[in-house]
């Protein structure tokens, strides 16, 4: 028997499970998936969790739930790759010999990088979404503070769905308004890219609904430190900015096991072909999600497009065929911009986002760029699509793997 590995039983990892048990011969093949964790989080859902409008029970379901019963569910932590040799080496000691391995061990938080932030003010008055924990602890906060200067801030990019801390800022102006509390908070932006977003056209739209917000933005702030006892941030020009809220997302890293098995970049991210998913430096080895290094969003959208091609590639790999599907960085994402609204943006690698309509050319009926509650019910339906068509391994109807072109306006 050959054995393909997956590492990693999140967004990516779960797809993958579910679109190779059907596509390999089970007379030759056996699936192993190993994770260290029991629960599967819905991610996005972290957004909601500090405006009470989800709870944590809408976004965590059992990991096993969503295994195919034909593919060997491990739970374990992964200490290492050892990729020259073929096997996967686990913190408990067993190891995992491969025929073809999977890595999808997504990225994770890293407030450890920057000074000062994960000090004595650490979920205390400095707070993280993109973790459970983050999300819940600032829930709590959110429920009882007074008000004073809330500063929404990124490290460094890439992160994980880099529209969430622009969302971030526009539910947290919602919130206080509907709360009659919106006088006493002032909200300020603080970003290292040279304008909201990394897409020109979709930065111009984003940067004029924080103006419409009464959202401060700040730009080009590269952070040194955070003070905590004179509570502001600082960057590398000496700019400080006082805060008694702040709601940062720190450097995102793939997984240190990519560290210890020299497989990583400074990030830990996995050299990866782009069009292929085939890693650059072992040919059995292929990436997917957050883990790659390739220059797509990260986000859950990526990978159920990026799953679909690379199903294609490992066939082709083990058919000992040319890897000729290729993915385009085809990426969509929901912004929410608050009281019922939302945008939706659809770019690839060669193409920014623009408006015109989706999924349908002339027809829609979701704007593209532009607010609209369409789109805001789009994002909650998001959340049943991802449970029961995304993680399944369907794919979307009408939604292709390919980003389209037509109905878009690219002048
Ligand atoms: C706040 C927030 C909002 C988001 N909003 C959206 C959105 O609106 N739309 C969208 O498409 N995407 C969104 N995303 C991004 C999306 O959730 C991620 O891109 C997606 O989950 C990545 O999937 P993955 O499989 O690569 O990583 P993950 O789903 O994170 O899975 C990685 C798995 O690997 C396991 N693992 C890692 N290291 C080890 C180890 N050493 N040993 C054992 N197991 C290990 C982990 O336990 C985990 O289960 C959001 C993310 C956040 C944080």
């Amino acid at each position: 028997m050959k054995r393909l590995i997956i590492l990693g039983a999140g967004t990516a990892g779960t797809m993958m499970a579910n679109h190779l048990h059907h596509k390999l011969n089970k007379k030759d093949w056996t699936i192993y998936i190993i994770d260290e964790k029991e629960e599967h989080h819905y991610q996005p859902g972290y957004l909601f969790l500090p405006f009470s409008i989800y709870k944590p029970s809408d976004i965590i379901k059992s990991i096993k739930d969503f295994i195919p019963s034909s593919v060997n569910l491990i739970k374990g932590k992964i200490d290492r790759i050892v990729a020259k040799d073929n096997y996967v080496q686990m913190v408990e000691g067993n190891k995992y010999l491969y025929d073809i391995l999977i890595i999808a061990t997504g990225s994770r938080i890293a407030p450890e990088e920057t000074q000062g932030m994960n000090g004595k003010l650490w979920h205390k008055s400095i707070f993280d979404f993109y973790t459970f924990e983050g999300a819940l602890a600032l829930r709590n906060k959110l429920l009882n503070w007074e008000g004073g200067h809330l500063v929404i801030h990124i490290t460094e990019m890439p992160i994980k769905c880099p529209v969430a801390p622009l969302e971030f800022a526009f539910l947290a102006d919602a919130y206080f308004k509907n709360r009659k509390r919106r006088d006493k908070v002032n909200i300020t932006y603080v970003t290292p890219l040279s304008g909201a977003f990394t897409k020109p056209k979709s930065t111009k739209a984003l940067d004029y609904l924080l103006k419409e917000k009464n959202i401060a933005l700040v730009t080009d702030f590269a952070i040194a430190e955070i003070n905590n006892d004179n509570k502001t941030i600082i960057d590398y020009s000496g700019k400080e900015i006082a805060f008694d809220l702040l709601v940062t997302i720190p450097t995102n890293k793939g997984d240190d096991l990519m560290e210890r098995s020299g497989l990583g970049d400074e990030l830990n991210y996995v050299p990866t072909h782009k069009e292929t998913l085939q890693s650059k430096d072992f040919a059995n080895v292929f990436v997917i999600g957050d883990a790659t290094n390739i220059p797509a969003s990260k986000a859950g959208s990526v990978a159920h497009f990026e799953a679909e091609i690379l199903t294609e590639n490992i066939m082709h790999f083990i058919n000992k065929e040319a890897l000729s599907a290729s993915f385009d960085g085809h990426a969509n994402c929901f912004i929410e911009t608050g009281n019922g609204k939302a945008l939706l943006i659809d770019f690839n690698y060669t193409h920014e986002p623009v408006d015109g309509l989706f999924p349908f050319p002339g027809i829609g009926p979701l704007p593209l760029l532009k607010e609209s509650k369409m789109n805001h019910w789009g994002k909650l339906a998001f959340r049943w699509i991802y449970w029961n068509v995304l993680l399944k391994g369907i794919a979307i109807p009408f939604v292709g793997t390919k980003m389209k072109t037509a109905g878009k306006n690219f002048n």
